[in-house]
């Protein structure tokens, strides 16, 4: 029996990326709490500071300036990120409800969604709202890019709605000298400030020709038409800032709740009957000091939060939050000029912009700084129990049971035993005719979220069968899971198998069994099974001289999560890579057998040129390789560029004594790019000279001389 280290550690599952969260994961990274590990579910990567937003819209700010990145915030905090929309929680079960994968439980939760964009009828449909900001930054983009509006109309009259109705002004000022604008409030701008920050702020609407309308109700909004209780307002372009809502799910989730449906929590941040839930930011009410909803007491709660948390999990004491009666607002007024109020005090001026400039700019350092803050996930006490290792590293049968009770693993008629009746191995019997194609992949996990690492690792696995042509059947998987309590690894198992069998649903095959072991760290491999019929087999031999080389995904999947690791990529490289790994060969793989295919493989471990080589052995030929057109993954490049390469890519760089020309092109930008590992990476196949190659990037030509010739 081999020991390894035990981490049977607590887990505190944050939902919602909100500014209570970012902050606590940065004090986290700076100071982690042993044996206690973190997950973050967010439904964006990138989590906006609305401080900032209007200065955003306006031309001041660019998106980086006013984005957390959450997934790298989590990295610094050795924390898991999960990119998941939430749907709910079920307060009885200890479950936070995701949309279109399992839930995970919790054994401690802490709650900050903000809050949901209120709704007029209408708004939907001819309206942009504020929240949530990811989508109001796409719509403004497509906005800015049609002709000007004839009238932009804002409905709301609260700080957040003065600021957006300048700034949209302001960023329209060059282009759009003809575009009305019209402030909407239902009740005075600014109710709840001094008279004279209103009067202030009347001033500046005046000053910039915006026409304020107070008292104005919406009763509904209409194409082109904003439909009050008496008049109505003919707009083009019409924005909507009116305050938030709590999230319909609060009511169903069986956590106290208040009148109008906000989580109500103690001053210790717990919620009002469940104490291993918090809650906090917009989405919650103190109920002892109820506040209006503002980031800055989202941004005060995150110390308690961060105290509270983990006095919690040692049965500690909890500190109480006193929530500030008043703070300083710096609403942004119009260009670089913004008016502050606290109390009774007040002012105005381009200086107020930079004092306000100064503590936004200053706030956002705080997630952009991250160097030296590396975490390690999971930190782990060091003076726990040992584990054993051979049979007795097997995954508790109530693990495996729970897990498998929710998962689909209906099998077919080919189809004798499988995991509907499990037995000590799967049989399955062959159609007649056909040939049975098996083959095995697997790795240990790239990234942080187990579902989406299980979908790709089958996809990864699922490709050899498509090189070959065969049509996939079934599939077993051997997963190794990081050591944890049962809910832990539950929670891992479930995610990893729904992944993992979404994918082999997608390509009609079956899951038919497998084995689970814990380990040090998650890896996944299946073996999957096709049927084909005999002779038919696309196989890395047969490529003719003169034959079109083409790929069908690009490359530079190694060096990106290479980057990723480093904490050196932006979010929506990771993004787009990952869903190119999620693209079946299947359509490849059907479009070459129509093209009269000579020979296929897929591109994985070996790189580019790796795998290529295999071929050109197989077929006794060589081939010229065009290294301008080889199609890369965005943010490859830049990562090449770097240095930053794999792991796997040194020895891979071996096969460069294979280039014939190498000399000449040593110091091309995409030559390291041959050597670059692939994860679920495209099929490289030889196809006739003669083919349409629509779909698939032509990389070059098969030659007579043995080999690999770069050329132009
Ligand atoms: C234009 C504008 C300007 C503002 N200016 C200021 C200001 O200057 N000062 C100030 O104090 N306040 C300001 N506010 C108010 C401020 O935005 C909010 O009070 C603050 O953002 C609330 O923070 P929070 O931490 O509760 O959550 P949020 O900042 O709303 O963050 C919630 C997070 O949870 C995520 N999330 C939400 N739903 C789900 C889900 N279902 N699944 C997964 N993740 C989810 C979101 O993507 C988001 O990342 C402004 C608001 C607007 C609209």
């Amino acid at each position: 029996m081999q020991p390894s280290p035990i981490t049977d550690k607590a887990q505190i599952l944050l939902a919602g990326g909100g500014h209570t969260h970012a902050l606590l994961l940065r004090m986290w990274a700076m100071h982690p709490l042993p044996g206690v590990s973190l997950v973050l579910v967010s439904d964006q990567v990138l989590a906006p500071y609305s401080g900032m937003l209007p200065g955003l819209l306006a031309g001041e700010y660019t998106a980086a300036d006013t984005h957390i990145d959450l997934q790298r915030l989590c990295q610094a905090a050795g924390a898991t990120f999960i990119h998941a929309r939430i749907t709910g929680v079920d307060a009885q079960q200890q479950q936070l409800l995701l949309e279109d994968r399992p839930p995970l439980r919790y054994e401690w939760l802490s709650i900050n969604t903000g809050i949901t964009p209120s709704h007029i009828s209408g708004s939907d449909e001819h309206a942009i709202a504020l929240k949530p900001v990811s989508q109001l930054r796409e719509r403004w983009q497509s906005f800015l890019a049609e002709k000007a509006p004839h009238h932009v109309a804002v409905i709301g009259g609260g700080a957040a709605g003065f600021e957006i109705v300048l700034a949209i002004h302001d960023a329209l000022q060059a282009t759009a000298a003809n575009t009305a604008f019209t402030l909407l409030s239902a009740g005075g701008l600014l109710a709840g400030y001094p008279l004279a920050v209103q009067q202030r702020a009347r001033q500046c609407l005046q000053d910039a020709g915006i026409n304020l309308h107070e008292d104005f109700r919406v009763a509904r909004i209409e194409a082109g038409t904003v439909m009050g209780e008496t008049h109505q307002l003919e707009a083009d372009a019409i924005f909507l800032a009116t305050p938030g809502q709590a999230p319909a799910w609060i009511r169903h989730s069986g956590l106290a709740c208040t009148d109008d449906g906000f989580i109500a929590v103690h001053d210790s941040l717990q919620s009002l009957q469940h104490d291993h839930v918090f809650a906090v930011g917009d989405v919650s009410v103190q109920v002892n000091h109820p506040r209006p909803r503002a980031g800055v007491y989202a941004v005060r709660q995150a110390p308690v939060l961060f105290h509270n948390l983990r006095a919690a999990i040692h049965g500690q004491p909890l500190k109480q939050h006193r929530p500030q009666q008043r703070f300083l607002s710096l609403l942004r007024c119009g260009p670089r000029t913004a008016i502050a109020a606290k109390g009774g005090l007040h002012a105005q001026g381009h200086w107020v912009w930079q004092w306000k400039d100064t503590i936004d700019r200053r706030f956002m350092r705080q997630f952009s700084e991250l160097s030296g803050m590396t975490g390690t996930p999971g930190h782990t006490s060091g003076s726990q129990p040992m584990r054993c290792g051979g049979c007795g590293a097997k995954v508790g049968k109530t693990v495996l049971d729970t897990v498998l009770a929710q998962l689909d693993v209906t099998c077919d008629a080919d189809t004798v035993i499988g995991l509907q009746q499990p037995d000590d191995a799967a049989i399955i019997t062959p159609p007649k005719g056909m040939q049975l194609v098996q083959s095995v992949d697997g790795f240990r996990s790239f990234i942080d979220d187990p579902f989406w690492f299980g979908r790709i690792a089958a996809q990864h696995a699922i490709s050899d069968l498509h090189a070959m042509g065969a049509t996939p059947h079934s599939a077993l998987a051997h997963i190794t899971l990081p050591h944890g309590n049962a809910v832990q690894m539950e929670n891992t198992l479930l995610q990893v198998m729904t992944g993992m069998t979404r994918t082999l649903h997608e390509e009609g095959m079956q899951l038919l069994g497998g084995h689970t072991a814990e380990g040090a760290e998650l890896s996944v491999s299946l073996t999957v099974n096709g049927f084909i019929a005999a002779r038919s087999a696309l196989t890395k031999a047969g490529m003719k001289t003169g034959d079109w080389l083409v790929l069908s995904k690009p490359l530079g999947t190694g060096t990106l999560f290479a980057a990723h690791m480093q904490q050196r990529t932006q979010p929506e490289w990771i993004e787009a890579a990952l869903a190119v790994m999620l693209q079946s060969n299947r359509e490849a793989s059907e479009r070459l057998r129509s093209l009269g295919v000579h020979a296929c493989t897929d591109v994985t471990g070996f790189g580019l040129l790796g795998h290529l080589l295999e071929m050109c052995e197989a077929s006794h030929c060589g081939a010229e390789l065009f290294l301008d057109q080889l199609p890369v993954l965005a943010g490859a490049h830049a990562c090449l560029a770097a240095g930053i390469e794999s792991t796997l890519a040194p020895e891979n760089r071996r096969f460069a004594e294979r280039i014939s020309n190498l000399a000449n092109w040593q110091t091309h930008p995409l030559l390291p790019l041959l050597f670059d590992p692939q994860t679920s990476g495209g099929l490289l196949a030889s196809i006739p000279a003669d083919s349409a190659t629509e779909g698939f990037t032509v990389i070059g030509r098969v030659c007579q001389t043995p080999g690999v010739h770069l050329v132009l």
